[in-house]
């Protein structure tokens, strides 16, 4: 099992560090392989995914990524930009499904900005279509307007589109890992607005068809954002474009309480995949060894259950780190007033410690 470990930058270093001394408690034999990203990597070599590190992720079975970016580097142009890294590593590796799972543990349900009524039991998964869409639609740029509101000035234009079997494998993986839940599936489009995801509308019901055991039902992105933190028990799995996933996803990470417990997966056809928290690199608090490292460790636990097939590990994983939550562990996104956080460090290794004696 061959593993790229891609720490990056900020809290990346940090937080990647513990998840990987919890793998290295597993009795489980890794090759894991380290390489620069993003900012750093600018800095060594003047690129933010050199071609070293990604030879080393293609040839992976799983990439473990922490996070990229700073602020300093806002002023360089945009392919040199660390985040930039992220989208080469998806386009390379065709990363086209991102799985955000949002589950609110019962021990952190008072960290939720909802009520806790609202979130108690909470386990939704957001499926990301991440490789179309706005994000790459050509053309895209700055021209003078011939035409519009505004002829004769500047103006900057991005392109929104899909095709077919873009959206035919996501809705496929969506209604699949309905078939392992409640088998429940919420698409989530614009289609009385746009034209891409009207089509995406007819995609998914049409694909909807080989899969009459899972209700499907269709919902505009407006009013899912505003049912997801309304009354979010009532989806299961929610799947959607880039763009509108970016967002969504985003928003219900609040719902578990913290941006710092919120992991996903991004797989490809192959189920080779990169894991990585949720967040950024965290610069505000970066170098000072209190950023959560749970998002991340939960990562690794997708990592093995989806690209590396160790079910059993994964779980032990989760349930480790429930049982940190549960002797009352907190970081400093998650403590309450009144209570004293720990730091990165020790909650991995509280989490060790949990593994240990599950022996
Ligand atoms: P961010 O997610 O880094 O931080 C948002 C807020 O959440 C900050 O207050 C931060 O301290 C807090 N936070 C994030 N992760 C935390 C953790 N594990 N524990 C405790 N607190 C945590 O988002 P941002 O501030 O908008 O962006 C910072 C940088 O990260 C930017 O350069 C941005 O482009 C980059 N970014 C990278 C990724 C990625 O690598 N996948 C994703 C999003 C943003």
């Amino acid at each position: 099992m061959k593993i790229a470990v891609l720490p990056g930058d900020g809290i990346g270093t940090e937080i990647v560090a513990e998840a990987v001394k919890v793998l290295n408690a597993l009795d489980l034999q890794f090759e894991m392989e380290t390489a620069l990203v993003g900012g750093a990597a600018y800095e060594a070599y003047g690129h933010p995914l050199p071609p070293a590190t990604l030879k080393l992720a293609k040839e992976a079975d799983a990439v473990l990524f922490g996070a990229v970016g700073d602020w300093k580097y806002d002023m360089l142009e945009r392919p040199l930009r660390p985040e930039q890294a992220i989208l080469g590593l998806r386009k390379n590796l065709g990363l086209f499904a991102n799985f955000r799972p949002a589950i609110c543990y019962p021990e952190l349900v008072a960290s939720s900005s909802l009520k806790p009524e609202l979130v108690a039991g909470l386990d939704i998964l957001i499926i990301r279509e991440l490789t179309g869409d706005i994000y790459f639609g050509q053309p895209r740029g700055r021209r003078v307007a011939t035409d519009g509101h505004f002829p004769g000035t500047d103006e900057a234009f991005d392109t929104m589109r899909y095709s077919r079997p873009e959206i035919e494998r996501i809705a496929h993986i969506a209604f699949q890992a309905a078939r392992k839940r409640s088998k429940r599936v919420t698409s989530v489009d614009k289609a009385n607005v746009l034209e891409t995801f009207q089509f995406w509308r007819d995609v998914v019901t049409h694909v909807g068809l080989e899969y009459p055991d899972v209700a499907l039902d269709h919902m505009y992105v407006d009013n899912a954002a505003m049912q997801l933190v309304r009354a979010p028990k009532t989806f299961d799995v929610l799947v959607t474009g880039n763009l509108f996933g970016d967002i969504l996803s985003d928003e219900a990470s609040m719902l578990t309480g913290s941006i710092g417990m919120l992991p996903s997966a991004s797989l490809n056809a192959s189920q080779q995949g990169l894991y990585e928290p949720s967040h950024g690199s965290a610069p505000d608090i970066a170098g000072k060894g209190i950023a959560n490292p749970l998002a991340t460790i939960l990562s690794a636990a997708m990592m093995l259950r989806f690209s590396l097939t160790q079910e059993t590990a994964a779980q032990r994983i989760e349930s480790a780190v429930k049982s940190v939550l549960a002797q009352g562990l907190r970081t400093q996104d998650l403590a309450s007033k009144g209570t004293t956080p720990v730091g990165t460090v020790a909650m991995g290794d509280a989490v060790v410690r949990a593994l240990n004696s599950q022996r």
